[in-house]
């Protein structure tokens, strides 16, 4: 019922212009009932792996299998059925304006051929009126619409929900309540949430395990509480504003220097060298390619 995504390799390919890996290696799992939460600094390479991970994008390398099967690459018919459903960034974009979201509920109802629910009973476990199923997307608000991507996700009747940024457009009062309204759906149907964001305060307040998600690799996993109290990937640190000083002095300015590189062209060793406080001869010269840390001052001893 897992979740596995393993040695991911994506890389995007256009004509005249140079390879971008934007997923670079990455493993991850996620388990029924379980909430990950993946952060990272924009352009990490966080929505190419959840396109990935419900057969939106094509896999270069490594594998990702979801009970047991191979997601990726199947058609759209097929990727209905794989009970993975994914709620997009922008529910402006991702809900058709120009039908009734009760008909759009009606599409993920018929997906999962369940002939007891109806739109209204979605809606009603999204905290919208029941009587909103007639209505068309523009007459409610961001977080409203959100919730009707929700609704519509759910009916599916998923097994693993994915939701890409599903709250950074919204206004900050319906981040915290849409990113624990999907939590506790997720949870209650036994579903697995894979929830990218690069709020940390909000993955804080919903996710079992944290990933962190840096040019394509992933660089620190682990229990929430865990990485909160102790992160030790000095980019988690960074993250988290959180770097203590090599000297112990106290800690360091919780700013990173300088922009994430380009991922068409990393940085040779660890990817995150040339934007460590802490960094030493050995991780410009080496990959430090394990887990669950990926860093060469925590490598397993
Ligand atoms: Fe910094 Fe070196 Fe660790 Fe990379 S491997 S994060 S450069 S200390
Ligand atoms: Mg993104």
């Amino acid at each position: 019922m897992t979740l596995d995504i393993r040695d991911l390799v994506v890389e995007h390919r256009s004509p005249g212009r140079p390879v971008v890996r934007a997923v670079a290696g990455a493993s991850l799992t996620v388990s029924p009932g379980e909430v990950v939460g993946l952060v990272g600094e924009s352009g990490c390479g966080k929505s190419t792996l959840a396109r990935a991970a419900c057969g939106l994008n094509p896999v270069t390398e490594g594998s990702i299998t979801f009970e047991g099967r191979p997601v990726a690459p199947l058609g759209l018919r097929r990727r209905r059925e794989t009970g993975i459903q994914m709620v997009f960034q922008d529910p402006y974009a991702s809900l058709n304006p120009r039908r009734r979201v009760g008909d759009q509920i009606a599409d993920g109802l018929r997906t999962a051929r369940d002939t007891a629910a109806t739109p209204a009973d979605l809606l009603e476990r999204v905290g919208l009126p029941r009587d909103f199923a007639g209505r068309h997307p523009h007459e409610f608000s961001g977080g409203q619409r959100q919730r009707v991507a929700i609704a519509r996700a759910l009916a599916a009747r998923p097994r693993m929900l994915i939701g890409d940024e599903p709250i950074s457009a919204l206004d900050a009062s319906a981040q915290a309540q849409v990113a624990t309204l999907m939590r506790d759906l997720a949870v209650d149907a036994g579903a697995g949430l894979l929830f990218i964001s690069h709020d940390l305060s909000v993955v804080r307040l919903i996710a079992d395990r944290i990933a962190v998600m840096y040019l394509g690799r992933i660089v620190e996993v682990g229990d929430t509480a865990e990485v909160w109290a102790n992160p030790r990937h000095p980019y988690t640190r960074a993250l988290l504003g959180a770097i203590p000083r090599p000297d112990g002095m106290g800690v360091l300015p919780a700013e990173l220097p300088g922009d994430v590189p380009d991922p068409a062209n990393p940085p040779g060793g660890c990817r995150f060298h040339p934007r460590c406080p802490l960094v030493m001869d050995v991780c410009r010269d080496e990959e430090p390619r394990f887990g669950p840390v990926a860093c060469w001052l925590h490598e397993a001893k």
